[in-house]
C-alpha cells in the first residue's frame, strides 16, 4: 500500500515537474501593484527562468527587463492587458546581457519608452545586442502614477553596467542578474564580471537599500531576503581566490 501510495506521488510529482516545465510565462503577484514576472531559456543545457518585474500604477504598466524567451514579449503584453485592463509604457532594462535587453526593440516598436543607461547602451552596441529609445546619463528618479522609484548604478559586478532599481516607500529592492539567490553556491556566469569589485559593488547596494522587505533576482527563488548578504559573501570568497 505504502508503495502504491509512493509511487502515485512520485507520479504525481513528476507530472507537476512536467506541468510547470511547459509554462512559458509564469506572473506571481508580489505586493501591491508588483509582480513578478518568469520566462525560461536554456542555458549550459539546462532550462534556467529569467525574473523580471512589472508595476501597475495609475499611468499605465512599467516593465522592468524584457522577458529572455522571444517568443513571450507579446504574451506577456497580452497577459498584463487581461489581467489589469492596462498597457505597458515603460520599460526599463538593467544591463546589457539578453536575458535583460532582447525585448527591447520589439517593445520600442509597440510604441514603449525604452531606457537604459547610457554605459548600457554602449556595451549592447558593442555586442550586438537590442538597444533602448532613451538613455539615462545617470541614476535618475521616476514617478509614475502613485509610485516614486530610483535607479542605481552601484558599479561593476555582474556586469560593468549593472544597474538595481529602489522602491524606498515599499522597500522593494529590484536586483537584477547582479544579486545571486540565497542558496547559490557561486555568482553565475563571471565571463563579463569584474571580480574585484563585486563585493565593494554589492556593499554599495547595501548601504543605498536599507533593510529591503523584497529582493527580486534574476535567477533564483526571491522569496528569501538573505540573497544580498549571500551573495556578499560570496564575493568576497570569490576575490580572496582571485587575489589569492
Ligand atoms: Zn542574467
Amino acid at each position: 500500500m505504502r508503495i502504491i501510495l509512493l509511487t502515485i506521488l512520485f507520479i504525481s510529482s513528476l507530472t507537476h515537474i512536467f506541468g510547470q516545465k511547459e509554462a512559458k510565462l509564469k506572473i506571481s503577484p508580489l505586493t501591491g501593484g508588483f509582480y513578478v514576472y518568469t520566462t525560461y531559456s536554456t542555458y549550459e543545457g539546462s532550462r534556467l527562468p529569467a525574473n523580471g518585474m512589472y508595476l501597475v500604477t495609475d499611468d499605465g504598466v512599467v516593465l522592468f527587463d524584457t522577458p529572455w524567451d522571444t517568443t513571450q514579449f507579446q504574451p506577456l503584453l497580452d497577459s498584463i492587458k487581461s489581467k489589469h485592463n492596462k498597457s505597458v509604457n515603460l520599460c526599463i532594462a538593467t544591463h546589457w546581457h539578453s536575458d535583460r535587453t532582447e525585448g527591447l526593440d520589439y517593445y520600442k516598436q509597440q510604441g514603449i519608452k525604452t531606457y537604459t543607461t547610457v554605459l548600457t547602451d554602449e556595451l549592447s552596441k558593442k555586442n550586438n545586442k537590442k538597444r533602448a529609445e532613451f538613455l539615462m546619463t545617470k541614476d535618475t528618479v521616476f514617478n509614475i502614477g502613485q509610485y516614486s522609484f530610483e535607479t542605481y548604478y552601484p558599479g561593476e559586478g555582474h556586469t560593468a553596467d549593472n544597474i538595481i532599481v529602489w522602491f524606498s516607500k515599499q522597500k522593494i529592492l529590484y536586483g537584477g542578474c547582479l544579486i545571486k539567490g540565497a542558496e547559490a553556491e557561486d555568482l553565475g556566469y563571471l565571463g563579463d564580471a569584474n571580480v574585484d569589485e563585486y563585493e565593494t559593488t554589492l556593499k554599495r547596494v547595501q548601504k543605498k537599500c536599507p533593510d529591503p522587505k523584497f529582493i527580486i533576482i534574476s535567477h533564483s527563488d526571491w522569496n528569501n531576503i538573505n540573497s544580498l548578504k549571500h551573495s556578499i559573501k560570496l564575493a568576497k570568497k570569490l576575490k580572496k581566490k582571485n587575489d589569492g
